[in-house]
């Protein structure tokens, strides 16, 4: 009991939240002071960067990372009669891009153990899909909690198909899918496009922003015309031409075409010239964030009996957006909300990633309920502990100290 009496010096241990230094709010402050506040050079500048951390040819802007996901689809024509494959432990807001525009979700299982999509499960999902009469168009590979899907395996499979592959890597900016990490994740070279968060608990923060990595030209050029109301302005690409030209062939200064419908997705210059700044700190970042997982590590060697850190992948170099645990709750006849509650009161905060997407109501509504005993089984004892650049490693130790407490009292 005594242990969970909080240092009043202490603060408050969030699951994740963004690191801002003064060059980040330098940076911002410049914008501020110039001319253009959104479409000026910061977009471009944070694009550029980002194409180069990525190793990627072109790294597109946009709102968010569910307006990334979204444009994603979008370019590649996915709509009504296509099928997309999400595997369910996700957020929703990825099965919900491919859903909005008209296409249907077909959910995969997971490995219990570390959450992450299989080649197995994504030919599972294949196959009941083919059952159900539907056309698969793409398959979305997540990258959960920082550590990367097993990508050749699954685009071998696709390629075979003619399925185009989406990686969902909001969790993963800064990973790489070698162990060395020399291949950056969404360098997109066993898909077609990968997708990026910069919502403040993700690994580098705009406060809202996304992108989409491709090494498409043809992609990247769909996606930045869909991410601002669908128009072309380059005079070459003109459809109308008594319109966009003038008697001597001159393209007319006002003139722009809108060839398919778009959105306003676009990210700001204010937001833009944030993400240059954090990107600067990614390496950074992603090596502190390493240091606090081994910590816990190694802090949680002693409770290895009631808790277990989600099973790693060898193959890849974790970009630690989240450290998750698993807990057999069940097991232990211990409650998770009861646990996550007393860890509050102890000053931790907790959350769980993620509710299997196929259980949401709108989507058993849909679908009915499939059976995907991989993501159950992984949603019922999966907790994500504190883990933010800026931590300390006796921070980690309070954790792990207050978690061993906590299940200690409310075990039975
Ligand atoms: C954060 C996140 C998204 C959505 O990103 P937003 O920027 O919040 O719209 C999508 N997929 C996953 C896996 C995420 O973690």
């Amino acid at each position: 009991m005594d242990g969970l009496m909080r240092d009043p010096a202490a603060r408050f241990l969030p699951y994740g939240r963004q690191a801002i230094d003064e060059a980040d709010i330098a940076a911002v402050a410049a914008v501020l002071r110039s001319p253009y506040l959104t479409t000026g050079p910061a977009v471009g500048a944070f694009e550029s960067a980002l194409a180069e951390t990525l190793d990627v040819p072109y790294a597109v802007s946009c709102a968010n990372g569910t307006a990334a996901l979204h444009l994603a689809c979008l370019a590649l024509g996915l709509g009504p009669g296509d099928a997309a494959i999400v595997p369910s432990i996700t957020f929703v807001a990825t099965a919900n891009a491919a859903r909005m525009t008209g296409a249907e979700i077909v959910f995969a299982d997971v490995d219990p153990d570390s959450g992450l999509m299989g080649r197995g499960d994504f030919v599972a999902a294949l196959a009941r899909a083919e059952a159900a009469g539907l056309r698969v168009r793409a398959v979305f590979p997540v990258h959960l909690a920082g550590q990367c899907c097993a990508m050749r395996e699954i685009a071998e499979i696709a390629r075979e198909c003619g399925i185009a592959i989406v990686e969902d890597a909001c969790h993963a900016l800064g990973g790489g899918y070698d162990p060395g990490g020399t291949v950056p994740v969404g360098s997109c070279h066993e898909s077609d496009l990968t997708v990026f968060s910069f919502h403040p608990v993700k690994n580098v923060a705009t406060g809202e922003g996304g992108a989409v990595a491709t090494r498409d030209p043809a992609l990247a050029g769909r996606l930045a015309r869909l991410r601002s109301h669908g128009l072309v302005r380059e005079p070459d690409l003109f459809q109308r031409a008594e319109m966009g030209f003038d008697p001597n062939g001159v393209a007319n200064p006002w003139y722009y075409e809108m060839p398919e419908i778009g959105w306003n997705y676009r990210l700001s210059d204010i937001q833009a010239a944030l993400g240059t700044s954090q990107l600067g700190k990614l390496g950074q970042f992603v090596a502190e964030r390493s240091r606090l997982a081994a910590l816990y590590d190694a802090a949680l060697v002693p409770l290895a009996g009631a808790v277990v850190p989600i099973a790693r992948n060898a193959t890849c170099r974790s970009a630690w957006h989240l450290y998750a645990v698993l807990i057999d709750f069940a097991g232990l006849g211990l409650s998770r909300a009861a646990l996550m509650r007393r860890l509050r009161e102890g000053g931790v905060g907790t959350q769980v990633h993620y509710i299997p997407v196929h259980r949401q109501p709108y989507y058993r509504e849909r679908y009915g309920s499939a059976e995907l005993p991989g993501a159950d089984r992984y949603y019922a004892r999966t907790l994500s502990l504190p883990l933010f650049v800026g931590m300390t490693g006796r921070e980690v130790e309070h954790v792990a100290a207050t978690l061993a407490e906590a299940i200690g009292e409310l075990a039975e």
